[in-house]
């Protein structure tokens, strides 16, 4: 006699399962885009500056990386690279750059300044720039050797690999009537 194990089809398809599947191959493909096409938007306050430089010019050469192109509007970027050290002062204005930026969006303390305030430990430094912020990848360093930043690159890159990206219905993004986006 046969039992309920035997006549169970060995593919079983439902619908939750072709839409999951439909999803996680979407979201593959989105992560592989995004990784290799990042915005950075450079918000570069010290020294670490000078390697920044360094890793951006030929020798180094980030696009390789797909992520050469700066752009100075947050709007426009995706990458928030933050490069030197944060005085307290400056919290504020680098919370407003970080809001500014559109959905997905991912940010990179550059050196120990920017990761925990290196050895300013003083009264006007931020003691890490995840007090404002949150942060995906922290690179060490004072200053960090270019080959440290690529690193921290390929890091983000499998970490933007391994998120789940959804497609938006863009009927669902509300519009500046609305209350969606920022008003100046
Ligand atoms: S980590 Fe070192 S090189 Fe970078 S901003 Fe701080 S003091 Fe300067």
């Amino acid at each position: 006699m046969a039992s309920d194990l035997d006549t169970t089809p060995v593919i079983a398809t439902r619908r939750e399962e072709a839409t999951g599947f439909f999803q996680r191959m979407v979201s593959k493909g989105l992560g592989w885009a995004r990784k290799n096409s990042l915005w950075q938007y450079p918000y570069v306050t010290a020294c670490c500056g000078m390697e920044y430089m360094s890793v951006s010019s030929a020798r180094y050469d980030i696009a390789r990386f797909g992520a050469e192109v700066p752009r100075f509007s947050p709007r426009q970027a995706d990458l928030l690279l933050v490069v030197g050290t944060i005085n307290c002062k400056q919290a504020p204005i680098l919370k407003r750059v970080y809001e500014q930026m559109s959905e997905p969006k991912w940010v990179i303390a550059f050196g120990v300044c920017a990761s925990s305030g290196g050895f300013y430990d003083n009264y006007a430094t931020m003691q890490g720039i995840d007090r404002v912020i949150p942060v995906d990848v922290y690179i060490p360093g004072c200053p960090p050797r270019p080959e440290q930043v690529l690193d921290g690159l390929m890091l983000l890159q499998r970490k933007i690999q391994d998120q789940q990206h959804k497609l938006i219905d863009r009927a669902q993004v509300p519009t500046l009537a609305q209350g969606g986006g920022e008003r100046r």
